[in-house]
């Protein structure tokens, strides 16, 4: 680890202060048992945590208080989301890029690969495809680079996303994880109805993004950093973020993932929508992604996880098909709430299963949505393909003021049930539709009177043929 403290600058820019990260993180494993329990019993009123709390909770190493950090992190997760794991699929419509991103199989050197920006046509087949899988989120992926240089390609992506349309199927929502933009191309994506705009910042440590990022746009840190605030100015309030695990000390990460979080609600009065926890995985071309030089080991990535569930309750936190089937199955319980199933990361990889373009990195998790919808159901969680705050406006801080008193359940229970339950009729296996039957039945038994109440009048409504029904 490189422990170089940057120089700070005391400007409305710097969302990221080193010296205080390392501060925090210098004074070292001072911790006794009765303070990282005590630590916990606050955390359970979902408060969130501080800075030197979380740092605090990072030094544990002993199994006992490891397991009480996990429990502790089941309890939130349970309080706010309940059994529902919302799911996702990316849709890579581009790997043309501009940058030198040393861990990515889409670097601009890598001459080794098939360069592919999808048509609109091809964009609308992947999309069908998604639709008849029982998709109803989709990421729009690309790499830094559009056809003619023209970024009116995404938007144009955006929509012919959301024109296609087949028997039941939809896409409802489409959010975005594509370069950062200037003030004026956010408030063009935020016309085109986008739902969560999402970018990782890789590394929060600036010597370290240096390092990774030699050339294009790319390489300027503070671009990318304050992206997000020129998302929210434009009036994108969900914004995700996210940091590439392997680049720097996963502590020094976290710690600023929180910084970022404190700065978007200091300044916004509302936190990031989602984090996500992408880890480094073997990328075509790329020697670095073969052995990261902070490659974090599976129980420090659980040990992160659960952490990040405590310090910051009410974000959602991203779980993609990086990563294998059984790790994913356990990080559910220690707070994962979103998940990505049956992915492809080469642009047209789901309507050509032979597409040559280049994937962007090795996935952990082939299953197909349906195996996975399956399994999940069979280990007691409901998939949740709800679209309906983003559609009903309730984003940035009305969806946290709905959120936080933990109100939004009587929401989201009953939404992710009538879109689990429209899965199971349209388009689900005879095993995964028992599976999923019981499994609404049982988690319809165990809710509140009144999402159970709803939850029933939806189950009703979709199997005498109404579609899209929510609160
Ligand atoms: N090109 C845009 C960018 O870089 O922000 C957006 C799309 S990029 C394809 C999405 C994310 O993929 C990156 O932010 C990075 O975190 C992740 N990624 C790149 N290479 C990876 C690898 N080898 N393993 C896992 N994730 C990787
Ligand atoms: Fe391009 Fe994004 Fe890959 Fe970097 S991570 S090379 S910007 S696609």
């Amino acid at each position: 680890m490189k422990g170089q403290v940057m120089k700070t600058e005391n400007t409305e820019q710097n969302i990221i202060d080193e010296n205080k990260i390392y501060s925090i993180l210098h004074k070292g494993s001072k911790y006794s048992s009765q303070e990282i329990l005590d630590i916990l019993k606050s955390a359970r009123d979902l408060k969130g945590l501080n800075m030197d709390s979380v740092s605090a909770l990072m030094t544990v190493e002993d199994e006992t208080l490891l397991n009480e950090i996990f429990k502790t992190a089941k309890e939130i997760k349970n309080k706010i989301y309940g059994q529902r794991l919302v799911i996702f699929a990316p849709l890579y419509v581009s790997n043309l890029c501009n940058n030198e991103c040393t861990y990515c199989a889409f670097r601009a050197g890598n001459k080794n690969i098939k360069r592919v920006a999808l048509t609109q046509e091809q964009i609308q087949d992947e999309t069908l495809h998604l639709i008849n899988e029982g998709h109803k989120r989709v990421l729009l992926v690309a790499g830094e680079s559009y056809p003619q240089n023209k970024f009116e390609y995404i938007l144009h992506a955006v929509d012919s996303v959301y024109k296609t349309k087949h028997a039941n199927g939809e896409i409802r929502r489409v959010n975005v994880n594509i370069a950062p933009l200037d003030l004026a191309q956010f408030k063009e994506l935020k016309k085109r109805d986008i739902g969560t705009y999402q970018l990782f910042q890789e590394t929060y440590h600036k010597a370290t993004y240096k390092d990774v990022h030699t050339k294009g746009k790319k390489a300027d840190y503070d671009y990318r950093l304050t992206a997000m605030d020129r998302a929210i100015e434009a009036g994108i309030d969900d914004v995700g973020i996210g940091v590439l695990f392997g680049l720097y000390d996963w502590k020094f990460e976290v710690l600023a993932l929180l910084q970022h979080t404190q700065h978007l609600e200091n300044k916004f009065g509302v936190g990031p929508h989602t984090i996500s926890v992408p880890r480094i995985e073997p990328a075509g071309g790329s020697s670095y992604s073969l052995n990261p030089e902070n490659a974090v080991s599976d129980s420090d990535f659980k040990k992160l996880i659960a952490i990040l569930r405590i310090a910051v309750p009410y974000t959602g936190i991203i779980m993609s098909t990086r990563e294998n089937s059984e790790l994913r199955s356990e990080t559910f319980a220690l707070g994962v709430s979103q998940i990505s199933a049956g992915s492809r990361t080469n642009p047209g990889g789901y309507s050509d299963e032979n597409a040559d373009a280049q994937a962007q990195f090795s996935l952990g998790d082939h299953r197909c949505l349906d195996e996975v919808i399956k399994d999940i159901a069979s280990m007691g969680y409901f998939p949740s393909f709800c679209t309906g705050c983003y559609r009903l406006g309730r984003t940035g801080a009305d969806f946290m003021d709905l959120a936080k008193p933990g109100d939004i359940r009587n929401h989201c229970d009953p939404n992710a049930i009538s879109t689990f339950m429209e899965y199971l009729m349209d388009y689900a296996s005879d095993e995964t539709k028992s599976a999923g039957l019981k499994a609404i039945e049982k988690a319809c038994k165990t809710m509140e009177p009144i999402p159970a109440q709803r939850s029933r009048k939806f189950i009703e409504k979709i199997k005498s043929g109404e579609r899209d029904v929510y609160c």
